[in-house]
């Protein structure tokens, strides 16, 4: 996403390109060629230039955002969502098998589904069940209490046109260059609820799903987890099954229909299969490759390929792609860096395909370990950016993850905190994926130990895999870890707008360099390397002034910026 800033510069036609990874062909161009945009299309960072005024929030935002009471007085437990897909027609119809267990007696829970679509019905057994709805909502009233503790099952029944709309189309009828049917969902930030009926928050997810697609003979439906099978219904349809054997994100689940031609391979006992259209399957048998060094990086870093009953799969879609779980999308060109341009602008970007390493880097952070509230998104894109780095340095060694992270820089826009407000919908800035990268390479450095920076990595996605968490989980977990009281850091670069800065004053006449950070926190403490490069000493420095020895003039005195995401003053 973008910021409101930049979304008013953008020319509308690319603002419609959508990725998961939110940057369009037009930002891409402008900073990936290594050329600098214009001032007036890209203002230099302003670190206390105040927020732009949020956007208003509304009812629907509201009813999408918060976990209310008819949502907390349950727990899903299972979907399966059973789907025919005409293509000519451009409609869908079917029904969700909702499986939840009641947390307090209650007779409404909520639901939700654009008002695009048409409420068949919603049976519990063969009882029909009113319902209210209300911007997006579903209420769905019970004529008997529901208990606490039991668990339940409704079937919701529904068909219509779903709207292609958001940033990533949310569910596209469209055709591939051959003139076949290509359909295919993106619906991160609309939220799921656009195109299948269900809880649409982030906070709970069931513990596994079955998909079930029914579509013309002849198509491939290619959706989240294991393939079941297909059965031909006898009507000119197939029906194709897929179980998803993990809990799931609602935005996650995804149909991908087309002429795809299907191959394979493995990694060790994990499967891994790929689809494309047929005039590109020379090209995806080559680019595709690179998925196995990728997964060899993650797995070294954070552990088992998060959903190995459901294998690995690489689908080609014509947007640029989406990290759907166990079914990653991809529409990169089947060619290096993004969109063909060199990403991050220092030379690197060119070496590997981002959409393949970037989305697959969500399995662990964004599908495995899930923001509780998209808030809080950042664990998702600030994390997953940080990835691309890691696989950097496990391919090419530390100076050039260095570079490639510090490529992010001149990204980064410091105009509105990188955690949203809660509770209402809301996506965080751009700055959630490279200052949130850049931010947890700083903290590499303050734990300024790679041995325990790589544990501590690794168990930090072991305790919270599968889970849905939010920021303070992290925090606490890195405090507890580390034995540093991170906080106030923590708060500094992700409910702040400004980055740290590091005030120097030199008396060159004695020799000494006085040094403090200024900072919107007031307990921050951040411990920092300056001095010369081939020499760093480490100053322990916080909000008073400090004094040191240097016998280096103030030109010839340097801070490791490249190492902490920090803006230096020198006077
Ligand atoms: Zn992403």
């Amino acid at each position: 996403m973008f910021s409101s800033a930049l979304r008013r510069l953008l020319p509308v036609a690319f603002v419609a390109l959508g990725c998961s990874v939110n940057f369009t062909f037009a930002q891409a161009s402008q900073t990936g060629a290594g050329s600098r945009p214009p001032a007036t299309q890209m203002p230099a960072p302003k670190p206390h230039q105040p927020e732009p005024p949020p956007p208003p929030v509304t009812r629907a935002s509201i009813l999408r955002g918060a976990y209310g009471p008819y949502r907390a007085n349950n727990d899903l437990l299972s979907y399966h969502l059973d789907i025919r897909v005409d293509p000519i027609k451009e409609i869908i119809s079917g029904k969700n098998t909702i499986r939840f267990r009641m947390l307090a007696d209650g007779t409404r829970i909520q639901l939700d589904l654009n008002d695009a679509l048409k409420i068949d019905k919603i049976l519990l057994g063969t009882t029909e069940l009113k319902y209210v709805r209300d911007s997006g909502a579903v209420f769905v009233d019970f004529p008997e209490t529901l208990k606490a503790g039991q668990e339940y099952s409704i079937d919701f029944y529904y068909s219509g046109s779903p709207v292609q709309t958001g940033r990533f189309g949310g569910f596209t009828f469209g055709k591939d260059p051959s003139g076949h049917a290509w359909i295919y969902t993106a619906c991160e930030g609309i939220g799921a609820s656009i195109w299948w009926p269900n809880k649409d928050q982030w906070r709970d997810e069931v513990k596994n799903m079955q998909i079930s697609v029914s579509i013309p003979n002849g198509l491939v439906d290619v959706s989240n987890g294991r393939f079941m099978g297909k059965t031909d219904l006898g009507d000119g349809y197939t029906r194709w099954d897929w179980f998803v054997h993990y809990p799931i994100n609602n935005y996650d689940v995804s149909l991908n229909i087309g002429n795809y031609q299907h191959f394979s391979d493995r990694l060790g006992h994990l499967s891994m299969d790929f689809y494309a259209l047929p005039e590109d399957l020379d090209k995806a048998k080559k680019q595709f490759s690179q998925a196995k060094g990728m997964l060899e990086a993650y797995q070294h870093y954070f552990g088992e390929y998060p959903f190995k009953k459901d294998g690995y799969k690489l689908i080609e879609v014509p947007y640029s792609g989406m990290e759907h779980q166990s079914a990653v999308t991809y529409g990169n060109h089947f060619a290096n860096g993004y969109l063909e341009r060199d990403w991050t602008g220092v030379g690197i970007s060119p070496r590997f395909d981002f959409i393949i390493i970037h989305e697959s880097g969500h399995e662990w952070f964004g599908n495995s370990i899930t923001a509780a509230d998209s808030s809080d998104m950042w664990i998702h894109e600030g994390w997953t950016t940080y990835l691309e780095s890691l696989y950097v340095e496990y391919m090419y060694g530390h100076d050039d993850a260095v570079k490639y992270l510090n490529g992010y820089r001149s990204k980064v826009k410091n105009e509105e905190p990188i955690i949203a407000p809660r509770g209402i919908n809301r996506e965080p800035p751009q700055d959630q994926y490279f200052k949130g990268a850049l931010f947890i390479n700083t903290l590499r450095s303050v734990v300024n130990d790679d041995a325990r920076w790589w544990k501590l990595l690794h168990d930090f996605y072991q305790h919270f895999k599968y889970q849905n968490i939010m920021t303070e989980d992290v925090v606490q977990y890195f405090n507890e870890q580390t034995g540093m009281n991170l906080t106030p850091i923590f708060d500094q670069y992700l409910r702040h707008t400004a980055i740290p800065t590091l005030e120097l004053k030199f008396d060159d006449s004695k020799g000494t360099v006085f040094y403090r950070w200024k900072v919107d926190e007031p307990a921050f403490q951040m411990p920092v390397r300056v001095g010369k490069k081939d020499g760093w000493q480490i100053i322990h420095a916080t909000t008073d002034w400090q004094t040191m020895s240097t016998s280096l003039k103030k030109d010839e005195f340097d801070v490791a910026t490249d190492l902490y995401f920090v803006n230096v003053t020198k006077e």
